[in-house]
């Protein structure tokens, strides 16, 4: 990635093979994100207006920013991304300008994707801890900015801004106007078909033991996140190593240590 002052853009890498589970989520953002892109012609002849924004919420850990990379990489759009967190702790005006910039240079390198994570910092609430009828909070001049930004992506500019967060009760109304993000999709942390595939993803490059049943694995990591089994099958691989430096490959003892040693991120609250 390249980074020009505090934006990063890149060419994403990420394809929707890379994400398990989430079959329907992945349809949905592919007609809503890829097909405006790709095809936007065909939007063009009947007269469609695809959406301009899409909110992804749901727990830490559970793809949200890898999905948002692979519809850049699927549509092959510029990917810049931002995170809400720290355009609001820069300096008053500079989080302002940044966002100007990133829409600026987005433009540029049309067709792109703007990415924002925890997109609850600079969209909060209005009036939420915010003014007392004064100068308005850093999060309003953001939250405005933003919506001045959006309103001004005219159609058919190639341009689509995904958006996430693990609070959407946090986020400004104003955000879900029509034009805005009229697409909000829950992403839920993975069941065990999703889980299964997702230990296959990242098992992809191991070199694993006959006895490894991935199936088997996904059916006791019942609160573990996307995030939480890819470090599993690191640490697998780390235990065979620790066991041996020159094993061969990682067997269902390597796991079942592993697994013994890690918790996982989600609470039952989280996975209802
Ligand atoms: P956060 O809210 O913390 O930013 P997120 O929801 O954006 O989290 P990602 O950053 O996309 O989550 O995921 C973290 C890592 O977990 C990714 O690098 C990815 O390798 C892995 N991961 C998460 N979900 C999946 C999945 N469904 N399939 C494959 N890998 C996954």
């Amino acid at each position: 990635p390249s980074m020009t002052r505090g934006v990063t853009k890149e060419v994403s890498e990420v394809s929707w093979d890379d994400i398990g589970g989430l079959t329907d989520l992945k349809k949905k953002l592919k007609q809503a994100v890829e097909w405006p892109i790709k095809h936007a012609d065909a939007f063009a002849r009947l007269g469609i207006t695809p959406v301009r924004g899409v909110l992804l919420h749901g727990p830490p850990g559970c793809s949200k920013t890898t999905l948002a990379k692979a519809a850049a990489h699927a549509a092959q759009a510029s990917f810049f991304s931002l995170s809400g967190a720290e355009l609001y702790s820069k300096y008053v005006g500079e989080g302002e300008a940044l966002l100007r910039r990133t829409f600026q240079k987005a433009r540029l390198a049309a067709p792109s994707i703007i990415f924002f994570d925890e997109a609850d910092a600079i969209a909060p609430k209005r009036g939420q801890g915010g003014s007392s009828g004064g100068n308005p909070t850093i999060g309003e001049r953001l939250l405005s900015t933003l919506l001045t930004e959006m309103d001004g992506l005219e159609q058919a500019t190639g341009i689509m801004v995904l958006a996430a967060t693990n609070r959407p009760q946090a986020i400004d109304a104003a955000l879900m106007r029509p034009g805005r993000f009229d697409l909000v999709l829950h992403v839920p942390p993975p069941d065990q078909v999703g889980r299964t595939e997702i230990l296959q993803i990242h098992t992809r490059k191991m070199r694993l033991g006959k006895d490894v049943d991935l199936s088997r694995i996904a059916a006791c990591t019942d609160l573990f996140t996307g995030a939480d089994l890819e470090g599993l099958c690191r640490e697998a691989g780390m235990v065979a190593l620790r066991e041996d430096i020159s094993a061969e490959s990682v067997s269902d003892h390597h796991f079942q240590a592993a697994l013994d040693s890690l918790k996982p991120s989600l609470t039952e609250s989280q996975v209802q």
